[in-house]
């Protein structure tokens, strides 16, 4: 049986001050089965991975390929493991858009985290085109052959299935449209490997999106910043 997962994304948001909703998300969820991740900000890793009573896991948002170099204003794995961090994202679309990421840089961040002994949660998705051309399964499909590594398995990976339309937009996908491609995705990954969706994932929506068969989770942007919106979606696993 796949892990279930309530990830966290909170972007570029938080200050240390914030940190006080990750210490009520971690008592929200102290008893629940599932794992929890909050994925920082870099620079609050290291302030919000203090306690080892803490039951939720530390991740960041972005890794280099390389372990350190002449590389202004980047990051790399060991770094984000050293600030006690035990997850990264991988892919996600806003680093696609924002700093035009390939699969193939993808696929080496990815490589890099596992170096460092992160989880990373790799990130795929198709944009309202794509999938309006009845192209989605094709490019998820082709994502996933240029992203993720050779040697990808449940322990070292997880995979998110993001709509880039459904991105902080409020438009979440039905729940068929989800089904269709999480059954797809399992077919290519495995019985085991997590499938998380994200895209505007709420308290509101996420019991029917975790009911289906396939669904092991989910990523969460805007209503992982509170644990009041974040803790009722990680308990509705
Ligand atoms: P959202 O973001 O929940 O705000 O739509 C999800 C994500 O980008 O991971």
């Amino acid at each position: 049986m796949p892990q279930k997962y309530a990830a966290g994304n909170w972007k570029m948001n938080g200050l240390v001050t914030d940190l006080t909703e990750v210490l009520e998300i971690d008592k929200g969820v102290a008893d629940l089965a599932c794992q929890t991740v909050i994925c920082l900000p870099a620079t609050l890793i290291y302030a919000a991975d203090g306690d080892p009573r803490q039951t939720v896991e530390i991740g960041g948002q972005y890794c280099h390929p390389a372990a350190s170099g002449a590389h202004t204003g980047d990051i790399s794995a060991e770094m984000l493991a050293e600030a006690g961090a035990s997850y990264v994202i991988t892919g996600h679309s806003e680093r696609r858009t924002d700093h035009g990421e390939t699969d193939a840089d993808v696929r080496a961040q990815t490589e890099a985290a596992w170096r460092a002994g992160l989880v990373a949660i790799l990130c795929i998705g198709e944009t309202l085109d794509q999938r309006e051309a009845g192209e989605t399964l094709s490019v998820l499909m082709s994502q996933i052959d240029g992203s993720l590594p050779e040697g990808a398995t449940a322990e070292n990976t997880i995979l998110a299935y993001e709509p880039v339309w459904a991105i902080g937009t409020g438009k979440v996908a039905t729940p068929d449209q989800v089904a269709e491609v999480h059954d797809a995705l399992r077919e290519k990954l495995g019985p085991e490997m997590s499938l998380l969706y994200g895209g505007s994932v709420k308290a509101a929506n996420a019991a029917e999106l975790f009911a289906l068969t396939n669904v092991d989770g989910a990523l969460v942007g805007g209503a992982s910043l509170k644990a009041a919106d974040f803790v009722p979606i990680a308990k509705a696993l």
